[in-house]
């Protein structure tokens, strides 16, 4: 399918919804799925003369995401309008930044396969949402009318440019699951992309080899909002595809916007491309510059918490083998059940074996996320000192965390009520080893005259004669002792 003579090139444009309580230049909520038009005035609805103000959290959210990015932020950055008719728009204009965005050069880290590699983040902006139209039937072309909701006009945004520096569709996943993942972290917005609260536009082009001009020259397509990660990278391969049929055929690409059909994986032309000087951006006359000092920059990035790549350093450092550290750090819930559980439990890896073995699999079991364990990380802590110490062997131990899981009930409980503990005792052990040694005068001799495996023979009677309860290794010693001497 991929011709030689060509890379794939992808950028991708993504647009995250902030959850500020109210929306960007006015009071009104900020809101999904409420009532049509309930949460509007007149700054939202576009009425003449109505004013906007600024939402200082949108502004403190949308510098937090640009920090956690590395971005440069702007000191002095501004607001322009962008101009388009659209019925999702009242004032026919949007406000955003165009040539003084408030943050510029970051970098996201990916991780496709065995590859590492960097994307740059060329810039990010704010800018207000717009409405929603709703087309009555199936489509807007066959439907008989569209009504609008204006509840999501003015809801703030970010839209993060990446620098063409993706080449495949694996890439662009990896790309926008690392881009959720931080912005998780950071807590700004509720990340659904099957809501609207974050939105990928892929940009694809195929560059020939050797080509040394500038991509940005090179005829890219731009799929537009597309609903979810999986349906971007699909998006990307039907394109990759589509283009390379063309040159194949000695055709051009044309440069245009596309659309994404989910039923048929396809692509499909929507219009040209507009380009920038058909928007007439100008500087918006109703807001002052955005100011932003230094020391409150610094205070949002000492707001921060401990991000991805911060965790996946501490992680490797306590010894945590890579792959169960990306489990790790794609859910926070997770890590947080982890860090938990280590104030109890000093043993990393003897928690994450337990965390992502027996605790994942009765959770997922139960359809259940860390955060919503019935057995808390304070709990699992106290299973693991009680195999620690030896008054539960492992088997053991895993009986009991299925039942503390069903009941709620800690270890210690458990134990008490079910008389589960390990016999470590030796006195009462060697009781019945005796009792064992004297049933089977046969294979005691085979052991004596040097088969090895007979001990553990012996050692299974005793456990069978316990119900399972008996020490293996107290047994084992016993017999030794006894067998040895
Ligand atoms: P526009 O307004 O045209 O969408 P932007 O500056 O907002 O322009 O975004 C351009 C996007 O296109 C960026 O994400 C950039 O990485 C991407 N891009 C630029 N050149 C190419 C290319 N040759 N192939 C694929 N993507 C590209
Ligand atoms: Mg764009
Ligand atoms: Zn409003």
């Amino acid at each position: 399918m991929a011709d030689p003579s060509y890379e794939v090139v992808v950028g991708l444009e993504v647009h995250v919804e902030l959850k500020t309580k109210s929306k960007m230049f006015c009071g009104c909520a900020n809101a999904f799925g409420a009532g049509p038009n309930t949460n509007t005035c007149p700054v939202c609805l576009g009425m003449p003369g109505a004013l906007p103000v600024l939402n200082r959290e949108a502004v403190r959210m949308a510098v937090a995401a640009a920090l956690a990015f590395n971005c440069t932020i702007r000191q002095r950055s501004r607001f322009d309008r962008k101009q388009y008719f659209y019925p999702d728009l009242p004032k026919a204009y949007q406000i955003s930044q165009y040539d003084a965005p408030f943050a510029e050069w970051g970098s996201v880290a990916i991780r496709s396969g065995s590859t590492r590699r960097t994307v740059r983040i060329r810039r990010i902006h704010m800018e207000e949402d717009a409405g929603k139209l709703n087309h009555l039937g199936q489509n807007l072309q066959s439907s008989a009318g569209s009504l609008v909701d204006l509840n999501r006009a003015g809801v703030p945004l970010i839209e993060i440019v990446s620098e063409p520096d993706m080449s495949s569709a694996d890439e662009a996943r990896a790309y926008l699951n690392e881009l959720r993942t931080v912005l998780s972290y950071v807590d700004v917005s509720d990340l659904r992309m099957e809501e609207g609260s974050m939105r990928c536009d892929a940009n694809v082009s195929m560059k020939p080899v050797g080509f040394v001009g500038s991509l940005e020259d090179l005829p890219r397509v731009e799929i537009k909002n597309v609903n979810s990660v999986r349906n971007v990278g699909r998006a990307i391969e039907y394109e990759i595809a589509r283009q390379s049929r063309l040159l194949a055929a000695g055709e051009a690409i044309t440069k245009e916007t596309r659309g994404f059909n989910d039923a048929s994986a396809r692509t499909y032309s929507q219009r040209s491309k507009e380009e920038a000087n058909d928007y007439r951006y100008f500087p918006e006359p109703d807001l002052p510059p955005l100011m932003l000092t230094g020391e409150w920059i610094a205070s949002v990035k000492a707001g921060l918490p401990t991000l991805p790549d911060a965790w996946r350093e501490r992680l490797t450092g306590m010894g945590i083998a890579d792959q169960d550290i990306e489990t790790l750090v794609h859910d926070p819930a997770q890590l947080a059940f982890l860090t938990r559980c280590l104030e109890y439990e000093s043993d990393v890896r003897l928690v994450t074996t337990w965390m992502l073995s027996d605790m994942l699999r009765l959770l997922n079991a139960a359809d259940l996320t860390f955060a919503e364990s019935p057995v808390g990380p304070e709990q699992l802590a106290e299973l693991l000192h009680l195999i620690g110490d030896g008054t539960l062997s492992g088997r053991m131990g895993k009986e009991l965390l299925e039942n503390m899981f069903a009941t709620g009930k800690s270890a210690k409980t458990l134990i008490e009520q079910l008389g589960m503990a390990q016999i470590t005792d030796d006195r009462v052990l060697r009781e019945q080893v005796t009792s064992v040694i004297a049933d089977h005068a046969k294979v005691v001799e085979d052991y004596r005259s040097g088969k090895a495996k007979a001990l553990g023979f012996l050692v299974g009677q005793v456990m069978k004669r316990t119900r399972g309860q008996a020490s293996p290794e107290v047994v084992n010693r016993l017999l030794r002792e006894m067998l040895d001497e």
